[in-house]
């Protein structure tokens, strides 16, 4: 973990020695003080001109003050470089890991790792480090100083300090454990609020604004107590540390007095030994704050490697797509979310040709969106073959795979930002033109004209301020943008008024001349006149063919019609 720590600090290593330079000359500058002083007062003395040592005087207190500021300003400046650095990395990978691993983890405690646990690197730095390096050096010149006076009470303050030094070491790693859980207590209080953030109108509409506001305050209780642990086990650390001090000057002074009283120590010897015990103090204080310090820098960086040790999906930028559009070849596909869990998918073959209208029907839970999601490779199946194209998808870059698909999701999000931020996300390049022409596909018209600021007015926190119905819309608008050789529209239609729905077919229509569109449909009258429908049931393919055909063939898909009044 301590190497993990130093490669957060390595980039600004040549910095940081500069700032500890500073930082001491600093001080021995603070150091020449009384001395100049000493040269004033005695040119008072013998009256000879005082300009000499007031200005050495002078020129020492503002080097000192400028020095010192400078080194503490770099090590500032060091350390919010080292919480950017950590930041940068740890977003990074936060955005390339696979979904799998997304489904599992907790957007609240994401957010405060890469808020939260961040920031405590910056005090392992800038106090920690440096400190416990300025205290070293000052403990060693102490002892050597005591080495000259008298070994064996050197012998007896070592001891001392030795044994009380390893009842601190045994705190340690206490205080990094709790300091670890109460890190991980603030992530699970992101979490519960996350989750009540998320669902803020159900919370309201359901009256549970109380019973949430408890859970979220007894994760910060449990986040208080966790803190409260490292408090306790960092006092101990602290008493440890002043008992060893105290327990070190007892013990030289008794074995100080019977040497003094049988003459093999001078009674100024033991004075002068006692005062570099008491100056000890400073030092070792400091040297434990480190060490309490690097305890939590240690529990930050643990949690933020437990996110960076996770696999990330490969990058690959990519290459200029062809227009033309392409099949899908699902072959005895098996697939499962998770080894716990249910198969989703138990041997599903299917073929769709390039271009035309595909629509995938069945009822709920059948595993239509899971098609989606392993063409987007957002999961990896188990068996069989998957090809897109006459690819195998395993064998596509996976930059290029996702560029030469459009995928609208089932509940069609949009982000905060404006409307053209949104149509735009998926095609930074796209032109004034393609984007005129795709709101028009999309029916956008209306609603940009209706927008006070048009395409640049902001849609608002999840986009709350369009109706279902054209979030969906800017979401289809979005994939084409992309100008996609495959298009995957997940429930695409149901949201959309009856005039709407019915544009939205001919734009269909028009999209499957150009290129393949994949369509999953609860609504069967929207993709009545598709060129195939595959009908999915119980994690299999039932059957396929057109609306005609099935409902002559097919009794799930005769019952899904009759239920939808299409046949009587
Ligand atoms: P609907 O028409 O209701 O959307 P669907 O046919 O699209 O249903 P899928 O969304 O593919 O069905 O889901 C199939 C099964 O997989 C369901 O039982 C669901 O609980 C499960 N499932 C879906 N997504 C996940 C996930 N991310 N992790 C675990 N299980 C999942």
């Amino acid at each position: 973990m301590i190497k993990e720590l130093l490669v957060y600090i390595r980039p600004h290593k040549w910095v940081l020695v500069l700032g500890g330079v500073l930082g001491l000359i600093g001080s021995v500058a603070g150091l020449a003080m009384p001395l100049l002083a000493k040269y004033v007062v005695a040119a008072f003395g013998e009256h000879t001109s005082m300009a000499g040592p007031l200005i050495g005087l002078t020129a020492a207190v503002l080097l000192g003050a400028v020095v010192s500021a400078g080194g503490n300003y770099l090590m500032e400046r060091t350390g919010e470089g080292v919480v950017l650095g950590a930041r940068r990395k740890l977003v990074d990978r936060l955005l390339r890991l696979k979904v799998a691993d997304v489904d599992r983890l907790k957007p609240g405690d994401l957010l405060s790792r890469v808020t939260g646990d961040t920031t405590l690197l910056r005090s392992v730095l800038t106090n920690g480090i440096v400190n416990a390096i300025g205290s070293v050096f000052m403990l060693v010149g102490a002892i050597v100083m005591m080495a000259t006076m008298d070994g064996v009470l050197l012998l007896v303050t070592l001891l001392v300090v030795v044994v009380i030094g390893g009842l601190v070491g045994l705190i340690m790693p206490k205080i990094q454990r709790a300091q670890n859980d109460a890190q991980t207590a603030v992530g699970e209080m992101g979490a519960v609020l996350d989750r009540a953030l998320q669902a803020y109108r159900t919370v309201k509409a359901s009256g549970a604004e109380e019973r949430e506001i408890e859970v979220v305050g007894e994760a910060a209780v449990r986040a208080r107590d966790r803190g409260m642990q490292v408090a306790g086990w960092t006092s101990l650390a602290g008493v440890a540390t002043w008992m060893a001090v105290q327990l070190a000057f007892l013990c030289v002074l008794a074995v100080g007095g019977s040497r003094v009283a049988s003459g093999a120590l001078e009674i100024s010897g033991l004075i002068a030994f006692l005062l570099y015990l008491f100056y000890l103090v400073a030092p070792i204080g400091q040297l434990v704050e480190g060490a309490v310090q690097l305890q939590q820098g240690l529990a930050a960086v643990k949690r933020i490697k437990e996110i960076e040790d996770l696999p990330a999906e490969p990058v690959s930028t990519a290459a200029p797509q062809e227009p033309d559009p392409i099949g899908v070849r699902f072959d005895d596909v098996v697939f499962r979310y998770g080894d716990d869990r249910p198969i989703v998918h138990s041997g599903v073959s299917f073929e769709v040709p390039p271009g035309g209208l595909t629509a995938l029907v069945g009822p709920s839970g059948a595993g239509k969106s899971t098609v989606f999601a392993l063409l987007e490779r957002f999961y990896e199946h188990q068996g069989g073959t998957i090809t897109v194209g006459g690819r195998d998808i395993r064998d596509w870059p996976l930059g290029e795979l996702r560029a030469a698909l459009g995928y609208v999701e089932q509940d069609a999000p949009v982000l905060a930002g404006t409307l053209r931020e949104n149509l735009l996300f998926a095609a930074q390049g796209a032109s004034e033109e393609e984007l005129r022409r795709a709101i028009n596909r999309t029916r956008l018209d209306d609603l940009v004209g209706r927008l006070p600021e048009g395409l640049d007015t902001a849609v608002g926190h999840r986009g709350v301020l369009l109706s279902g119905g054209e979030r969906q819309r800017v979401a289809i608008a979005r994939a084409l943008l992309r100008k996609p050789r495959l298009l995957l529209l997940d429930e695409a239609t149901s949201q959309l008024d009856a005039v709407n729905e019915l544009r939205l077919r001919e734009v269909i229509a028009e999209v499957a001349t150009e290129t393949t569109v994949l369509v999953i449909a609860h609504r069967l009258s929207t993709v009545t006149n598709a060129d195939r429908i595959v009908v999915m049931e119980g994690g299999g393919v039932r059957a396929v063919g057109t609306h005609a055909e099935l409902v002559g063939e097919d009794e799930l898909y005769r019952e899904l019609a009759a239920t939808q009044f299409l046949v009587s």
